[in-house]
């Protein structure tokens, strides 16, 4: 009955994500995308034992006689428009994905089938946008090791997945560092679709004894691992001038990861969700503007939910 309510609520999109079950539990490897953009459990497109003679291997005798590779790859997408329009240039080109795989197999020397699983990959998620998420599996029939066995195989699933930024700077030309910033996400391969809010003037937090801030959220989906995100927004700090002297202190410019897919983290080095994000307006207010539907994984509830009860208790 409630289910019904929140569905009416929401709109189209939720009741038919109802429906498929997404909103117990999504399977899409993008939450947010599933109900922002109606789009609900993927499609798939499978290549099963493609043949390749490649020189992939540890021995040196592997590397110069060569041997036989099976590779099988589960394309993730939507087909839909494809199966609406019978029209190959809405789906994606299983023959271009295959030769892709036969030339970099055939171009390059892995010592690993680990490696090779892994650039290809980032290879066909980086040439085919409609793929959203891949499996790729490499069998290495008869592997060397001295002992009768079928097939050595590994098995990998990559994809894109949506990430949260806050940036704020209240040093200098604090547009400028912003745009800086977000400039330089621009230039990483493995991010796309980047999507930036209004940028706005907000009281300093914490530390007050400081100038005001600019801030803004920005979203995108990329390929990069939490950890890899983590440095790239080090990287960026660094390239911005920013200096540590005080915590929660004036800085030049400063990017915190606010969410990563559903992903639930914390190590010495990276908390997601951020810690502190349900607690700051200047977070939640531009991160509503671009994100509000989305859900916080271990708060469950959305950007927007999380901006009103902030407000409320204000
Ligand atoms: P703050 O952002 O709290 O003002 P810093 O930018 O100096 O402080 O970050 C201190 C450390 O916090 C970083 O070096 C990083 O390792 C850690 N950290 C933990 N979780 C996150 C996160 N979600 N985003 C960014 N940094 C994080
Ligand atoms: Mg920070």
């Amino acid at each position: 009955m409630k289910k019904k309510v929140l569905a009416v609520l929401l709109g189209g999109c939720m009741v038919v994500g109802m429906l498929a079950g997404c909103a117990e539990k999504c399977t899409c490897p993008s939450h947010d995308r599933c109900h922002q953009k109606g789009e609900l459990v993927m499609d798939v497109i499978k290549i099963r034992d493609l043949e390749i003679y490649g020189h992939h291997g540890v021995m040196k005798e592997e590397n110069v006689l060569g041997q036989k590779f099976l590779v099988s790859l589960a394309l993730y997408t939507d087909t839909r428009a494809a199966g609406e329009s019978d029209n190959l240039a809405d789906s994606v080109n299983y023959a271009e994905v295959s030769y892709l795989v036969k030339e970099q197999m055939e171009k390059e020397t892995y010592r690993l089938i680990e490696a090779a699983a892994e650039q290809l990959a980032k290879k066909i998620l980086l040439k085919f946008p409609l793929v959203k998420k891949v499996e790729v599996e490499i069998k290495k029939p008869w592997a060397p090791i001295l002992l009768p066995l079928d097939t050595v195989s590994v098995s990998i699933t990559r994809g894109w997945e949506t990430a949260y930024l806050s940036i704020g700077s209240n040093m200098g030309d604090r547009k400028a560092y912003l745009e800086a910033a977000i400039e330089e996400l621009k230039k990483v391969e493995t991010i796309r679709e980047i999507k930036v809010s209004e940028i706005i003037e907000t009281e300093p937090y914490g530390y007050t004894d400081q100038d005001k801030f600019l801030n803004a959220a920005i979203g995108f989906e990329t390929l990069l691992t939490p950890d890899a995100l983590l440095s790239v927004c080090h990287e960026i700090e660094k390239k911005g001038k920013r200096e540590r002297k005080i915590h929660w202190g004036p800085r030049t410019i400063d990017l915190d990861i606010l969410l990563y897919g559903d992903c639930v983290m914390h190590t010495e080095t990276l908390t997601i969700p951020h810690s502190e994000m349900h607690k700051r307006q200047f977070v939640l207010e531009p991160l509503s503007e671009i994100a509000p539907y989305v859900k916080h994984p271990v708060l469950g509830k959305s950007v927007s939910m999380l901006l009103e009860d902030l407000e409320e208790h204000k």
